[in-house]
């Protein structure tokens, strides 16, 4: 009875929690039309990669990704290979595509993830491969999504940028700012609350501009969405990400205080701590701004954690821009901070200034802004020890099963050995005292 047998997919995501939010959008469509996962490519009907372009190396990488898939292909000629994401967004990616990969039969970009069911459909039935990407469009509201958590959930509240930081492909491949309506955020929290979900995570390319593109007479902003969204009974935690310092203004400092539900943690990426560096990246604001910000949010959250992205090695960048760097590190003294050499994307200004920074220096910098991180988030987590924290429990380690991991307001994993009869633990807030603070996470024990 081969025609009962379901059909299954593969999707395999890369890049940023947006991009994992999409990938859950994707398996909502197609579980909505019938198909079940796959847990490997090879017993799958259809195969989606959900591609990010952010990263170095991306577009080799996906190259090598799709070889590694032609062999499927040649064993089951009926297989659907599709790829979605940044990547398609890209003009020369489409035509290496088209005419280097024909075993390729689709590509899809963010703006019409709900049509992938028909066009998997349309290709079954045609035979031909389907190759147009839709740039800047609507974006489909209400899509089915399949959560991988039952009781954390991301919800997108804004698509696009408009900022433009020179090193950053986004604004190009995800289009201007588009918040989404506030009603239509708070329904589905709401509804995920009724699900179970304990902690939201509202997601943009920069939230801090949530609200200001709706008509003059409807202008709202990120702060109220965040008092509407703490006013949701059920949802116990609130998170955000990602802010821009030019954007963080005093009104949402304050809701972030004021508000019980947000929790204290806040993902501010410097980038870099040279002024130069900052105007040649286009970020707007300097040093002095990103300091002021982070008096201004200790002295009304106390206990905030502060995490960051940095680059270095942007062209231009000189011995006294990376120390500069290196110092704001030290002033701001962060929780933990994800550090990039900078590599060019085709299509940003950057990567055509000629000054880019050599490969070694680059690496060199990048070691040695690790080690002044590492120091600051082993410090930053030793304060807490001693301290009873709030966790949020995920469940067993990954590593070791008997284990269970769960996560401060302040977005710290703590590590620490279930009471007895643990079951049922997950998704449950529990009191830990932390005993020992390590440079990523800490180890604690349940307080009765
Ligand atoms: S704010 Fe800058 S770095 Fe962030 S997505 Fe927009 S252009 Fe890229």
């Amino acid at each position: 009875m081969e025609n009962c047998r379901k059909q299954k997919y593969f999707l395999q995501v890369f890049g940023c929690q947006m991009n994992f939010h999409d990938g859950e959008k994707i398996a909502g469509v197609l579980e909505k039309m019938g198909y079940v996962r796959a847990d490997t490519p090879e017993e799958a009907d259809v195969v989606l990669l959900n591609t990010c372009c952010v990263r170095e190396n991306a577009e080799n990488r996906l190259y090598g990704h799709l070889g590694n898939l032609k062999p499927l292909k040649i064993n089951n000629p009926e297989l659907i290979i599709g790829v979605g994401g940044c990547m398609t967004q890209l003009p020369t990616v489409r035509a290496t595509i088209e005419a280097d990969y024909p075993y390729i039969d689709l590509l899809f970009g963010a703006f019409n993830i709900h049509q992938i069911p028909e066009l998997i459909m349309k290709i079954r039935e045609t035979g031909s491969r389907i190759l147009d990407v839709p740039g800047e469009g609507e974006m489909e509201e209400d899509l089915p999504v399949k959560r991988e958590s039952p009781f954390q959930a991301w919800v997108t509240v804004i698509y696009g940028c408009n900022n433009f930081c020179t090193y950053c492909i986004v604004p190009y491949v995800r289009g201007r700012e588009k918040s989404r309506r506030p009603e239509k955020i708070l329904m589905e929290i709401r509804e995920l609350a009724a699900a179970g979900v304990k902690e939201v995570t509202l997601l943009g390319q920069n939230v801090n501009s949530y609200g200001l593109d709706f008509p003059v007479e409807e202008r709202t902003d990120f702060a109220d969405l965040l008092a509407a969204v703490n006013t949701v009974d059920g949802i116990a935690r609130i998170r955000f990400q990602t802010s821009h310092p030019k954007d963080l203004s005093d009104k949402l400092i304050r809701q972030m205080a004021e508000a019980e539900k947000v929790c204290e943690h806040l993902h501010l990426p410097l980038q870099a701590g040279s002024d130069k560096i900052l105007k040649l990246m286009n970020r707007k604001y300097t040093r002095d701004d990103y300091l002021r910000l982070v008096d201004k949010l200790r002295s009304r959250i106390p206990e905030i954690a502060l995490t960051t992205d940095l680059i270095v090695g942007f062209p231009g960048e000189e011995e006294a821009d990376f120390q500069d760097t290196l110092d704001m590190v030290k002033k701001v003294g962060f929780d933990a901070a994800f550090t990039f050499a900078y590599s060019p994307r085709v299509g940003t200004q950057a990567a055509k200034l000629t000054n880019q920074v050599p490969e070694a220096e680059k690496m060199d910098r990048l070691y040695r802004l690790i080690e002044v991180v590492n120091q600051q988030a082993k410090a930053a987590n030793r304060r807490l020890e001693g301290t009873v924290q709030t966790i949020l429990v995920e469940g067993p380690s990954p590593k070791k099963k008997e284990i269970y991991a769960g996560r401060t307001r302040g977005n710290k994993l703590v590590l620490f050995a279930p009471p007895a009869g643990a079951a049922g633990l997950t998704g449950k807030e529990l009191n830990v005292r932390i005993r020992k603070g390590l440079t990523y996470t800490l180890q604690g024990e349940v307080v009765e």
